[in-house]
């Protein structure tokens, strides 16, 4: 199967045809007409921002009632935690009945954090490092070498972690239906140093793809040379969708326990982007076996998490049922979002062969491949006219994109307004690009003056 790239393949198989089929004076005419109106935005002092993955001001809006849910002076569990005080290192019960709809995950596999997952990731992968995982020889620290596995393009923050600890990182390619999984199995199967896989596995950050049930089961089941090879399955967006039929995703902790090695995946997610990105709940879910353990590590660290945010999303959702009308009204806001952003690309860029990209069903991201070579320019040209882009590479183990290509579009940010100036700069961008990129080919120097 081809590597993920595009929903609008057949347009974009002949890369580059359009412009290599127009004569040398239409080409330059195009480029001055573009350059013109690249220049006329450059001009107007514009500060747009398409970088940041955070939920814009109106979503966050939508959960404002939260915090008046413990106004009635009742701060108590059900089990009659008084959640002011210390304790409950797991989190109350209440929490994890409500959010073992997101885990899917049973109450005594799930671990409530505080406001962050990533941290909980971090922590996890820091613990490996310094003492050791359940099934773990050796604290990983010990060892000549620990490598991860990065499906890519994918998520920034997980390789900042591997980078942080000195994990070695192998790239591995995303299918439309999850990572190349012969490349995985053959790696996993072989490399007793391989300790992890980051796995993002539903409308995945940057490229939307939800991770097939064959995938899942493949992940669940393959021989593993290290003992303590585990996955670590981010599923931040777990109830994320922005269409009327969303994407079902396997259960890995069963597939995990079906396949005989129930300890083998640690599931992830926060209401980060359900309620307050800065004042949510994280959450994980493994086997009792690994939750047990990890209750001994935490209570180390410390004596209980934030229990009055929990027993406040507890209130304020009462059930999954509450999330998942909440999370419609999300896509209410985000979804207009994403339809300008494919619009002006389908309008801009379509057909041309320059350029490709997602059309998600959930999720954050747009992602977008230029050319081969490509993305840094057009990343640098953006910028230069005021429209922030996350760094060409940035979904990549070290910020190198091995093509060049892939930039990630994040649209829940901006108002509209904002959205729809910073996509066109971005557009003219990718097309100038491809544009002095042929007139260079046909010999002309300084294409912006030809
Ligand atoms: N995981 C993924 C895939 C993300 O895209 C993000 C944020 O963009 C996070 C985790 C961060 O989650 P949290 O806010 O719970 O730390």
């Amino acid at each position: 199967m081809e590597s993920f790239t595009v929903e609008s393949k057949t347009k974009n198989q002949n890369i580059h045809d359009e412009l290599k089929r127009l004569d040398d004076s239409r080409l330059r005419e195009r480029h001055t007409r573009l350059s013109a109106a690249y220049k006329e935005f450059a001009s107007q002092n514009l500060a747009l921002d398409l970088s940041r993955g955070k939920p814009g001001a109106e979503q966050l809006d939508l959960s404002s009632e939260m915090m008046d849910c413990l106004s009635r002076n009742d701060y108590k569990s059900r089990d009659g935690i008084d959640c002011r005080n210390y304790g409950g290192v797991d989190g109350i019960p209440e929490a994890k009945e409500l959010f073992a709809g997101i885990l899917e995950a049973r109450p005594n596999e799930i671990m409530i954090g505080g406001n962050s997952s990533l941290a909980m990731m971090h922590d996890l992968v820091a613990r490996g490092m310094l003492r050791g995982l359940p099934g773990s020889e050796l604290p990983w620290q010990k060892l000549p070498a620990v490598k991860f596995i990065c499906p890519s393009p994918g998520y920034d923050r997980h390789y900042s972690i591997c980078d942080y600890f000195g994990i070695e990182m192998i790239t591995v390619d995303y299918h439309e239906d999850g990572p190349d999984m012969s490349h995985v199995e053959n790696l996993v199967a072989s490399d007793s140093s391989i300790k992890g896989i980051w796995c993002v596995p539903k409308y995945s950050n940057p490229t939307g793809i939800t991770y097939s049930d064959e995938v899942v089961e493949r992940l669940a089941a393959m021989p593993a040379k290290a003992s303590d090879f585990r996955i670590f399955w981010d599923n931040a967006y777990a109830v994320h969708h922005l269409s009327e039929t969303p994407d079902r995703l396997m259960n890995i902790l069963e597939a995990c326990r079906r396949s005989g090695n129930p300890d083998r995946a640690f599931v992830f997610s926060s209401t980060s982007k359900i309620t307050f990105a800065g004042g949510g709940v994280a959450m994980m879910a493994s086997s009792e076996t690994n939750i047990n353990w990890l209750k001994k590590q935490t209570i180390i660290q410390t004596i209980g998490p934030d229990k009055l945010n929990q027993l406040r999303h507890v209130r304020f959702f009462k059930d999954m049922a509450g999330i998942e009308a909440h999370m419609k009204r999300h896509a209410a806001i985000v979804k207009p979002k994403f339809d300008l952003v494919l619009d002006i690309l389908d309008s801009h860029l379509g057909g041309k062969g320059i350029a490709s990209w997602s059309r998600p069903r959930g999720g954050y991201f747009i992602s977008l491949n230029t050319q081969p070579g490509f993305a840094r320019r057009v990343v640098g040209m953006a910028a230069a006219a005021g429209v922030t882009l996350t760094e060409a590479g940035a979904t990549f183990p070290h910020g190198k994109d091995p093509a060049d290509r892939n930039i990630r579009i994040a649209a829940t940010y901006p108002p509209l307004s904002e959205l729809k100036p910073a996509m066109i700069v971005l557009a003219l961008c990718i097309e100038l690009t491809a544009i002095e990129h042929e007139l260079s080919a046909r010999g002309y120097k300084h294409p912006v003056e030809a």
